[in-house]
């Protein structure tokens, strides 16, 4: 072999380590190079290579292939990992957004584990701790007098109506009890001081077999 195709062939195999240590490129652009490369090797130089070297050089190419599709494969699993993650989190947010916004439904009052308060609550809401809850309903022995409007002069409603200590929670605001959902304070009584909430319910009945519970309550709005 000449002097001068020898230094060819160095050059090439070295131009190809090269592309083989290129961590950063991707297997699409690595695609050109390796394909002028190859060329370049099987014309030019061909014959005046040991079959070790062409050897080396086909495996430092397949390597830096295999590399760049692995790096490539890692990069759009992340990314679909990235957006799947911010998707969620923006569904958490508008869920959060409904509570503050959406109208609180006249429903049974009932634990449920799927009324636990979600990350979104958590990081959104104002966290008033752990409260004492206990059930009232619209009676003459619940209420003094039977059918009164609540304090801010609504009509008492299952599933909505809750009576508070309003130096702590304003009347008007939306409370999430975890376990029970989302409450209107709309009511105040002679024992509800602190962290204590009456949880208005349809019956006397229920009232007294819903009996004391405790939960973590967060001020909404
Ligand atoms: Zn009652």
């Amino acid at each position: 072999m000449s002097i001068s195709l020898r230094k060819h062939a160095s050059k090439l195999i070295a131009a190809t380590l090269a592309v083989s240590a290129m961590a950063s490129v991707s297997a699409a652009a690595l695609e050109q190079p390796v394909a002028v490369l190859s060329s370049n090797l099987n014309s030019s130089v061909g014959t005046v290579l040991t079959s070790d070297q062409i050897t080396t050089a086909e495996q430092a190419l397949a390597k830096a292939k295999a590399e760049a599709e692995a790096k490539a494969k890692a990069e759009a699993e992340a990314k679909a990992k990235a957006e799947a993650e911010a998707a969620k989190k923006a569904a958490a947010q508008d869920a959060y957004n409904k509570l503050l916004t959406d109208p609180v439904a006249a429903k049974t009052v009932s634990y449920s584990s799927s009324l636990l308060a979600t990350d979104a609550i958590k990081s959104n809401a104002t966290s008033l701790g752990n409260y004492k809850l206990t059930f009232y309903c619209p009676c003459a022995t619940c209420n003094g007098v039977a059918g009164a409007k609540t304090a801010s002069g609504t009509t008492p409603t299952e599933g909505r109506t809750i009576a508070v200590d309003s130096s702590i929670i304003p009347l008007g605001s939306r409370v999430y009890i975890e376990g029970y959902g989302v409450f209107i304070a709309e009511d105040t009584g002679g024992a509800i001081k602190n962290n204590k909430i009456d949880i208005l319910v349809s019956s006397h009945s229920r009232a007294y077999d819903l009996g004391v519970q405790y939960a973590n309550v967060y001020l909404l709005d």
